[in-house]
């Protein structure tokens, strides 16, 4: 994804995901297709929260599947570490007696092959609120600029994500909620060029999922998506979540509100930037969504020190922390609708 305009901390996304023009995974600038940025929230206006404390050892578990996909090395679509990242992922949630939808498909342009992979876990409602994350890595090889070019296994970038929601999967299913939570793996959400190039070669899965998701509330099939909670790079050791100006008022009010009430206030919105990111194709259609990002300002991203020396289990634990004592206020302003 790529950041925003002049206060790009991250003009490190020059460097990084996306290169020449403007910046990279995340580096946004004035974009037609792009949802209007938003100021930042009145952080002394929000409402008080009761803190929802993950199990003491999620983080260290979160961390061991870090461990595990990154040992699968590269994991960019078609590689072998993408397919041994896919079975895993399923493996796991399959393991926690969970339905694993798989949607393989080939863009017909790039002629790429991408798999989303998605699990649904009931609520009293059939609603759902998706927690998703990207499970595919940036590619590194091939770029005309050989700094480009390096081994990178995307720790924070890529597998955070995956191992939090893997981590989260079976908490989840212990609580009641009133919503379906759906938890969803994009493919293709970095650049396919270095740079970002205005999210043209990029964003593939979750621009796939959202238009299936149409296609399909079309013809009756299927329940609406009341909100999206995504995570991407949740687990770096210097943690800092921004505050992503593209994301919903609402939503960043809420993420805001749980990390005061966790007390982890200190490593969430100290900075605030767009970031273009999987939520988009999200907010296109007006669906609630948050971006939970340690972009701005990463000395990582998109560099060879993406790795687990570089990450910690207690930032994986704070983001957890995070998303289980907002989800109950998102079910009930977004599906009972007591906003
Ligand atoms: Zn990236």
């Amino acid at each position: 994804m790529r950041t925003s305009t002049a206060l790009s901390l991250c003009g490190i996304g020059l460097v990084a995901c996306i290169g020449a023009a403007m910046a990279g995974k995340h580096l946004a600038t004035a974009a037609p297709q792009r949802p209007p940025q938003q100021p930042t929230i009145d952080r002394s206006k929000v409402p008080q929260l009761e803190p929802v404390r993950a199990p003491a050892d999620l983080g260290a578990e979160a961390f061991e599947h870090v461990r595990a996909l990154t040992g699968f090395g590269p994991r960019t679509p078609g590689s072998p570490g993408w397919t041994q990242q896919l079975d895993y992922v399923q493996r796991h949630l399959e393991g926690l007696g969970l339905t694993v939808q798989r949607d393989t498909w080939t863009d017909r342009k790039e002629l790429v092959t991408f798999t989303n992979l998605a699990a649904r876990i009931p609520g009293d409602r059939d609603e759902r609120i998706v927690l998703g994350c990207h499970h595919d890595t940036k590619c590194t090889r091939g770029h005309p600029d050989p700094a480009h070019n390096f081994h990178f296994v995307g720790a924070n970038d890529g597998a955070s994500g995956v191992a939090l929601l893997l981590a989260l999967a079976p908490v989840l299913q212990r609580a009641r909620h009133r919503a379906t939570i759906e938890l969803v793996f994009f493919d293709g959400e970095e650049s396919l060029d270095w740079a970002w190039n205005d999210a043209a070669r990029a964003l593939f899965g979750s621009r796939r999922f959202v238009k299936r998701h149409r296609d399909a509330q079309l013809l009756g099939e299927e329940p609406r998506i009341a909100a999206l909670i995504l995570l991407d790079m949740v687990g770096r050791t210097d943690l800092h979540i921004q505050e992503e100006l593209y994301s919903t008022r609402r939503l960043r009010e809420l993420t805001w509100a749980a990390a005061v009430a966790c007390g982890h206030q200190q490593h969430f919105f100290q900075r605030a930037e767009a970031a273009s990111d999987d939520h988009v194709p999200f907010l296109e259609v007006g669906i609630p969504s948050v971006d939970l990002i340690d972009l701005n300002g990463n000395p990582h991203w998109h560099k060879p020190t993406d790795t687990i020396e570089n990450m910690a289990p207690a930032s994986l634990q704070k983001v957890a922390d995070v998303v289980l004592t907002m989800l109950p206020e998102v079910e009930r302003l977004y599906v009972l609708g007591d906003g």
